[in-house]
């Protein structure tokens, strides 16, 4: 076996890709918009052999009714949002209903989960549909098509195979949220409610998401034929990622080595990503890790507020196994229990070694890259990792907002301390952020870009909104009170990060009070 190397990546020293899913902003004409039964309908998934996955029907739900549906999502696979409003819409992505020739299956995996090997788990309540053409995504190709909540499944285990309202609004919004971030994610197509209960910690209403992604594999499919020995199977299916995800790794030497590399690769930069924007994943098991380096499964997700490295966004993680300041370790771990499932194929450990070694650098140089640009800096300094460290003191110190930090970062102005007051305003240890801001005001006076043009360049990366959990928190009330418009313009919101929406300001509030006994867990 491989062990795993303690502590990867150091305490955090603070925290290009275009997100793949991710539509180049060439929306379709009206006339090339497809209705529900013009959309062709493949499974690529389903190619491989029979025992990768279980065919079956989604169990319907009772009159549904339409929660949310991202025009931006529909336009990816070139369906008229218009249609959302129709009955065999609802049908069909509430599983009550077939899209014209698809045939469904739930897919096995197993995973670490927590740390701890668990075993075959599999779609418990996910049920793929097929995939379909992708229109103006990068690169183009095909996206599968799921429904999560549809449904117990041979991989249900003692759970109902449901979603509840609650968790698949947060998953629908926060999908769409993180790809207009330009962070890699599954994306997230529409919700539909029914006003049948399952039991969590209360009686909750059922929902299903309708996920798009090019692929759902995960880390835990590699593992699940590793840990079952089933090492035919395992080839199968890293031969299927590689040809339908990873083709021009067929060339190299050692094409699974490159798969394990490109993965690893990819991680790292999506972990950057989710360090720089200040989003936690809450429950980073390898079921739940993307071998194309997506952001899957959105559970106990949060986006960081008052900041604190040590902070825990899942009310069930009682260690912190997955708090802020561990995900660059933690996907490290993956990326090795990754390698692990690997290894029969790579061939020796030092190979799988090899594949692994670009873990720190690519998670370094994509996190100094980002964060340069977060603070506006233009060059590389030698000073500059001391001045990004003396900042995470700072903002640690005074427990100061993330996101609000960081936009209003942009409006400093080198010839006018005055100017600061509002992001003075955010510290309760002024005197540290006055010496902070000043070296802050020298470093910026080594490149020569005015207060106008870094302020563009800030502002398009430095998020003003982002999904904090009090907004989804009121939207998913007044929708278990039936009232979804809340969720439709909290998405609008979302799906414009950068800009200043001056008529949404209040989106950027800082939290309310009763936020401040908001949980979330594992419970979905
Ligand atoms: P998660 O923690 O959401 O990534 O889920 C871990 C495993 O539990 C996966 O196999 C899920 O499909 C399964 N699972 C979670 N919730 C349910 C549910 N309500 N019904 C059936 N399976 C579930
Ligand atoms: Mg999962």
């Amino acid at each position: 076996m491989l062990t795993l190397a303690k502590d990867p990546i150091g305490e955090l020293s603070p925290p290009d890709d275009a997100a793949r899913c991710n539509v180049d902003g060439n929306a379709p004409t009206s006339s090339s918009l497809l209705d529900l039964d013009s959309l062709e309908i493949g499974n690529s998934f389903a190619d491989l052999p029979a025992t990768f996955y279980t065919r079956l029907q989604p169990t319907p739900l009772p009159a549904p009714y339409l929660v949310g549906i991202s025009q931006s999502a529909a336009t990816l696979i070139r369906l008229d949002a218009a249609s959302g409003g129709s009955e065999q819409f609802l049908q069909i992505f509430t599983g009550n209903q077939n899209l014209p020739a698809s045939k469904p299956l739930a897919a096995v995996y197993s995973g670490h989960q927590f740390g701890v090997w668990a075993g075959q788990l599999g779609d418990g309540r996910a049920i793929l549909l097929g995939d379909v053409a992708t229109f103006g995504a990068e690169p183009p190709g095909r996206i599968e098509l799921q429904l999560k909540g549809a449904g117990l499944t041979p991989y249900s285990r003692t759970a109902d195979g449901r979603a509840v309202l609650r968790s698949s609004i947060r998953e629908f919004l926060c999908s769409e949220a993180m790809a207009a971030l330009g962070i890699p994610t599954s994306r997230a197509l529409c919700v539909t409610g029914s006003d049948q209960f399952v039991l969590r910690e209360t009686p909750e209403t059922c929902a299903v998401a309708t996920r798009m992604a090019p692929s759902f594999i995960r880390f835990g499919s590699f593992e699940h034929w590793y840990y079952t020995d089933r090492l035919d199977e395992l080839k199968t299916l890293a031969d299927h990622v590689i040809d339908r995800h990873y083709p021009h790794l067929r060339e190299q030497a050692n094409p699974y080595g490159a798969l394990l590399a490109e993965t690893t690769r990819r991680t790292a930069h999506l972990i950057a990503q989710w360090q720089a924007v200040g989003f936690m994943h809450g429950v980073m098991n390898t079921d739940n890790m993307s071998i194309l380096g997506l952001t899957l499964d959105y559970g106990p997700f949060g986006f960081m507020e008052a900041f604190d490295a040590r902070h825990i966004c899942n009310h069930s993680d009682h260690a912190g196994r997955y708090a802020y300041h561990m995900q660059p370790k933690i996907g490290h771990w993956n990326c090795f229990a990754l390698g692990q499932a690997l290894l029969p194929l790579i061939g020796t450990v030092d190979d799988v070694h090899l594949a692994l070694q670009c873990y720190q650098t690519e998670f370094s140089d994509k996190l100094d890259r980002l964060l340069h640009a977060k603070l506006g800096l233009q060059s590389l300094q030698p000073d500059d990792a001391t001045l990004l460290q003396r900042l995470f003191d700072i903002l640690q110190e005074s427990h100061v907002d993330y996101t609000q930090f960081f936009r209003r970062l942009g409006n400093l102005q080198i010839d006018n301390p005055a100017a600061d007051e509002p992001l003075r305003d955010l510290f309760i240890n002024r005197p540290a952020f006055d010496a902070w801001a000043q070296e802050y005001r020298l470093r910026l006076q080594l490149d020569s870009r005015s207060d106008q043009d870094r302020k563009i360049a800030m502002d398009a990366v430095n998020p003003k909104y982002v999904l904090r959990n009090y907004l989804a928190q009121i939207a998913i009330e007044k929708a278990q009170n039936k009232d979804f418009s809340e969720v439709a313009r909290l998405l609008a919101v979302l799906e414009k990060p950068f800009d200043e929406q001056l008529e949404n300001e209040h989106y950027a509030a800082l939290p309310p009070d009763w936020a401040q006994s908001l949980e979330v867990s594992c419970s979905s």
